[in-house]
């Protein structure tokens, strides 16, 4: 066990008294009312921050819409590109206490939260600090009536949109809001986030960085609260467009909201039921890391993860017999440990609804294979689980849990595989896993996801689009897909 010592800056800001982040300060707010930050690895409060009220909301919309008409418009793109990039410099110099906060406020094992929420977060970033020298539109020769000998000459132009909102969910606080602001900012667009009310701390460090960095006052704003304070910034005519990732049910909502407030520009990133096939030319051992990969990372709290398992019949009991004895081998542990193996899940809510999505499990008579409750142990530990659904109509195979847990069915036939795999109303990610690459190509097309992996899954490239299919999402996140997303083609046409 190597455990980490928590530096002196984390423990100063942990004690400060957050609210939001305004205009280029951290602002403690208007209100009385505040949330406490628990770590959930031993359920003490690590810190808290005010709950936005309508003037806090007022003067955070003011200041991003004022940055956007003001300031972040005589950027040049190459200036936005050198404050971005100098914006990811001092990420990864102040990597350690911003990956301690994170594990602090979310259980997170340090190690993932210096790999992703820091290491990914630079990356992104310096991907999209790229792209903003490199927004073009298109030069087009209409086809106007000529009477008396005149021409016409056509271009468009790619426009930021104005003020963006980005609602965040919990399991990626950092890493998640970079998508968005980093999109947002070298488009040209300023932005406005309300983290999740569960792990809003990492996010407020991160915004002083960018004021370093060199980001006008206005350009990056946060404001905490619960749910209903993105409601009320959707409906405003300043916001321009909605970025949420989040849980289906949430961005069905938000979706609407912001259809209703102007047909204000959205894009969603939401849940699924994401599957893993594994084709019987894959070697058993081979199918054990692709299940660990695709369905245990970060205790299952990767939305691209899978819960559902597809492994053929004739390795199916070899598969999870090892898996089992695998899987009960790993430790819960301290997440500030450099060695651990699985830590709690981020929030108490979350740890009951595995528990209860188990408990249901039981009910409708899946078999649990291993786990199915929680740890002896203080915090939110879950048991890494496996689960074989009685009928393919059980809860287990068909709801996402977010959690370490996967349902497993075997399969005798690929035809009946595919119809499996596709069988829900979700497509955000799948993956199918073979050395037999033309067979693979083949059912590419068929498989019903915004992303699928051909021997890999839950990895993420800023340089691939990602995103849902069906009832996963609208829109793409990164790739160059980002920027249809983030700007508005203007069309210019010229007679002379
Ligand atoms: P959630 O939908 O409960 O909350 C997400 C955010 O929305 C929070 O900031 C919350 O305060 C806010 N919110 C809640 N109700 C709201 C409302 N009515 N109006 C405006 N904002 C509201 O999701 P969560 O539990 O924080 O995150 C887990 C979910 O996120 C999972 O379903 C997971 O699959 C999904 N997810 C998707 C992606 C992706 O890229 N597709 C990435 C990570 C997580």
């Amino acid at each position: 066990m190597a455990l980490v010592k928590m530096v002196n800056e984390v423990e100063q800001f942990l004690a400060r008294k957050h609210g939001h982040y305004i205009d280029g300060h951290a602002v403690s707010g208007k209100g009385r009312e505040r949330i406490e930050v628990k770590n959930p690895a031993s359920r003490a409060v690590v810190g808290s921050v005010a709950v936005a009220t309508d003037d806090d909301v007022e003067a955070a919309i003011t200041s991003s819409d004022r940055a956007f008409r003001e300031d972040w418009c005589r950027v040049s793109p190459a200036e936005r590109e050198r404050i971005l990039l100098r914006f990811a410099d001092l990420i990864e110099t102040h990597g350690e206490e911003i990956a301690q906060i994170e594990t602090a406020q979310s259980g997170k094992l340090i190690g993932l939260s210096r790999l992703i929420e820091v290491g990914w977060s630079a990356r992104w970033l310096r991907y999209y600090a790229g792209w903003a020298t490199k927004i073009s539109g298109e030069t087009l020769t209409p086809s106007y009536p000529s009477m008396n000998g005149e021409r016409y000459t056509s271009f468009t132009l790619r426009e930021p949109l104005g003020v963006v909102f980005g609602i965040i969910p919990w399991n990626f606080p950092v890493m998640i809001p970079v998508w968005k602001f980093g999109a947002a900012l070298a488009t040209g667009n300023t932005v406005l986030i309300k983290s999740s009310e569960y792990t809003p701390l990492a996010l407020l460090r991160i915004a002083e960085l960018g004021t370093e960095a060199g980001l006008p006052p206005g350009t990056f704003n946060i404001i905490n609260g619960p749910g209903q304070i993105g409601g009320k910034i959707i409906s405003d005519p300043r916001i321009a467009k909605v970025s949420f990732t989040g849980s289906v049910p949430t961005g069905r909502i938000i979706g609407q909201e912001a259809v209703d407030a102007n047909l204000t520009r959205f894009t969603l990133e939401l849940g699924g039921k994401n599957a893993a096939a594994f084709l019987p030319d894959t070697p058993v051992e081979k199918i054990l890391d692709g299940v660990v990969e695709a369905g245990f990372l970060h205790s299952g709290q990767i939305c691209a993860s899978a819960e559902r398992f597809f492994v053929h019949r004739s390795q199916f009991d070899e598969v999870v017999g090892k898996l089992k004895i695998r899987l009960e081998s790993f430790a819960p542990s301290d997440p500030m440990d450099e060695a651990g193996m699985i830590g709690p899940v981020c929030n108490e809510a979350q740890f009951r609804k595995c528990l209860d999505a188990f408990d249901v499990a039981k009910a409708e008579g899946d078999e649990i294979v291993t786990g199915g409750g929680a740890y002896q142990h203080e915090g939110f530990y879950v048991k890494p689980t496996i689960i074989l659904p009685k009928t393919l109509q059980s809860s287990a195979y068909r709801k996402e849990i977010f959690g370490p847990v996967g349902a497993f069915v075997p399969f005798d036939d690929e035809e009946e595989l595919i119809e499996m795999m596709n069988d829900t109303p979700f497509g955000l990610t799948a993956s199918i896993w073979t050395n037999d690459l033309a067979k693979a190509l083949r059912y590419v097309p068929r498989i019903e996801a915004g992303t699928v992996w051909v021997n890999m899954h839950t990895f993420v490239d800023p340089a691939v689009p990602f995103g849902g299919a069906k009832g996963s999402g609208v829109g793409r996140e990164y790739g160059s897909s980002f920027i249809e997303a983030y700007t508005e083609p203007k069309a210019v046409t010229i007679r002379f």
